[in-house]
């Protein structure tokens, strides 16, 4: 490992434990020492002082790989619940965290039977059913339809007051994203992740009725 001399910052490339890392020896860096992660590509970025001695960043590296791996092992225990009761244990977190605890859940569920949309609430009840295809979906995926029908408990329509608190959550593109792939890769077509408040419960009934029929 050796820095090129100059002027500018100098970048080495190494491999260790399954990490691809890159050590930045920064000019005007003096002692602190950080790092970056970029988990799906397995990347660390270190950024030391320049001066900082081979010896030292050996003990640097050894650190931050096994930070990361300490971060990798508790991001794979984050896991989708898979029934109700961890789906009712994930909203009451959720309920915690953006809304102070303040909402009125009264039930919640996983359902079969929502072909066209991912969620659905019913605010004067305080009742919520989830797709059970997003038991399948990454836990942060789920936070955000959760989040959603939550936030609908407050708010049954997708307004602007809706809109700006669903803003809170920060992955909110990314799942996005996820669920219009989700939809197109099923051949369905959903819009919004429901049609929000009393036409979602008339829709649903319709298809319940349907879906005896047939
Ligand atoms: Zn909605």
């Amino acid at each position: 490992m050796r820095a090129t001399p100059g002027k500018k910052n100098a970048t080495i490339e190494l491999s260790r434990d399954g990490f691809t890392i890159q050590v930045v020896r920064e000019r005007r860096r003096k002692r602190t020492v950080t790092f970056d992660l970029d988990a799906d590509r397995m990347l660390l970025v270190l950024h030391v002082p320049a001066v900082m001695p081979d010896t030292a960043l050996e003990d640097v590296i050894q650190q931050a790989v096994e930070q990361a791996e300490e971060y990798l092992r508790r991001r794979m225990r984050r896991r989708t619940p898979q029934n109700d009761a961890g789906l009712l244990l994930r909203a009451q977190q959720l309920n915690e965290r953006y809304f102070d605890g303040k909402l009125t859940l009264h039930s919640i569920h996983y359902v079969t039977n929502q072909r066209k949309r991912f969620g659905s609430c019913s605010p004067t009840a305080g009742e919520i059913r989830i797709s059970a295809r997003l038991q399948k979906a990454p836990y942060w995926v789920l936070d955000y339809v959760l989040l959603h029908e939550l936030t609908h408990l407050v708010e049954p329509s997708h307004n602007a007051r809706f809109r700006e608190l669903m803003k809170r959550y920060p992955l909110a593109e990314r799942a996005r994203g996820f669920l219009m792939g989700a939809a197109w890769a099923a051949g369905v077509d959903i819009a919004e992740i429901d049609m929000g408040g009393a036409e979602v419960e008339a829709e649903d009934a319709e298809a319940e009725t349907k879906g005896a029929k047939d």
